[in-house]
């Protein structure tokens, strides 16, 4: 008797030391593509299987195959050969006493970024996510820009920032009604523009209905202002745009963002002006941080109405979180209401950003300094070989 072995069902052998794909960081289509290849699903099968798989990922928020209560054992046992849909380390999590929450995961050793949970009134609530970690670029007022850029975050990070924020929040499965996590806004550490691949597929995955269901109308991404890539996060996400506008002239605006150099304003408000999907419904929003006799005078609240005619858009003024070193100061509060006063009078709604987690360095551009607290800590314990990574950045970070 002979026995033939049939190639086709053998899967392509494992290599040990490639590290194991996160199915939490692919799209469906990706998913099917990854299921494929991998041998472990047959191609007529992949699709209904990526589904399956997804929602057992992004709807149940399970980190184990075995959870998969409906794969059958041997193929759940070939998924973990090859994938993996593990969290991340949760290094530190803080709770600020307005209920904001803060945590800082480790992605890969030095590779450190934090995530903010801040609870609205209300029922909603919304989750900073961090983009990079680090940022290229030197904004004066911010703190993550005297970090020097590790790296680009990949989709599975910035969708497991997401994933910890809900498994703390208790928000398996995730079709609950009154949700505390319903927004998404990229305000974190980095410029999501500057890595548009990864952060358009991470809203791909977060908004998609089998999972996490989070529309995109919820989602908001926030740039300096990288205008060549404007359009394309328009047409690849239709996520809500947000500009870090600051000044309302380009002298001022080369000192506070520097990238305004590269695309003055002119460019930027053009690039705005023909954002896809713009409509008073899907307004852009402008951030302008305060910041005290640079500014904050009426007259700049004049001019920046004057800038923004036309545009359909709302203002969000920020005031200023001060960090070590720094030296600039947030306005006085009359000087703020004055400002948002003449905004509003011009039909622009202007809500001033409250700020929010302050007992736990959580507000925008404060995202640096417990993560390099920690991060000195780990540097100690880590090999000599694992730190070259690092230094790097380390060395930039004391001369900053
Ligand atoms: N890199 C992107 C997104 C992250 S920063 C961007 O610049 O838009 C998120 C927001 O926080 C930006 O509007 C940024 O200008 C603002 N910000 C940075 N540092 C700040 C600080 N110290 N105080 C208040 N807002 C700050
Ligand atoms: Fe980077 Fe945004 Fe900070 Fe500027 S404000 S340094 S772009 S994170």
């Amino acid at each position: 008797m002979s026995v033939t072995l049939d190639l086709s069902r053998v899967a392509p052998a494992i290599d040990a030391q490639k590290p194991l794909i996160n199915l939490s960081g692919l799209t469906r289509p990706q998913m099917v593509a990854a299921l494929t290849e991998s041998g472990v699903v047959e191609h007529g099968k992949a699709k209904m299987r990526a589904t399956q798989i997804f929602r057992w990922v992004h709807h149940r928020g399970v980190t184990d195959f075995a959870q998969m209560s409906d794969v059958a054992k041997e193929t759940r046992a070939r998924l973990a050969d090859h994938f993996t849909i593990a969290r991340p380390e949760v290094v530190e999590r803080q709770v600020s006493k307005d209920g904001t929450r803060k945590w800082l995961i480790r992605m890969a050793p030095g590779v450190e970024v934090e995530t903010v949970y801040i609870p609205s009134v209300g029922r909603v609530g919304a989750l900073c996510v961090s983009s990079q970690v680090g940022c290229t670029l030197n904004c004066s007022f911010c703190h993550t820009g005297t970090q020097a850029l590790v790296r680009n975050l990949t989709a599975a990070e910035i969708v497991a920032q997401v994933q910890i924020a809900k498994d703390d929040l208790g928000e398996w499965p995730s079709d609950k009604e009154d949700r505390l996590l319903s927004n998404i806004v990229f305000m974190g550490m980095g410029e999501p523009l500057y890595n548009l691949g990864q952060v358009a597929d991470a809203i791909e995955i977060i908004s998609d209905n089998e999972g996490i269901t989070i529309s995109r109308r919820r989602i908001t991404v926030s740039t300096s202002g990288v205008v060549p890539q404007l359009e394309a996060l328009g047409d690849k996400t239709q996520a809500m745009l947000a500009i870090s506008l600051h000044a309302t002239n380009d002298a001022l605006r080369d000192v506070l963002v520097p990238l305004n150099k590269k695309y003055p304003l002119d460019q930027l408000m053009a690039g705005i002006r023909a954002y896809p999907g713009l409509s008073n419904a899907r307004r852009v929003t402008f951030e302008y941080v305060m910041l005290k006799g640079v500014n904050d005078s009426p007259d700049e609240a004049r001019a920046l109405v004057k800038l923004i005619k036309g545009i359909p858009a709302k203002v969000n003024l920020i005031p200023f979180n001060p960090w070590p070193g720094t030296d600039y100061q947030c306005s006085d509060w009359a000087a703020i209401e004055a400002f948002a006063a003449i905004l509003n009078k011009a039909g622009y709604s202007s809500p001033i950003r409250t700020p929010r987690g302050r007992d736990i360095l959580a507000a925008c551009g404060q995202l640096k300094s417990e993560s390099e607290k920690v991060r000195a800590s780990a540097m100690r314990k880590l090999s000599m070989a694992a730190m070259a990574g690092v230094l790097d950045d380390d060395e930039d970070e004391a001369a900053a």
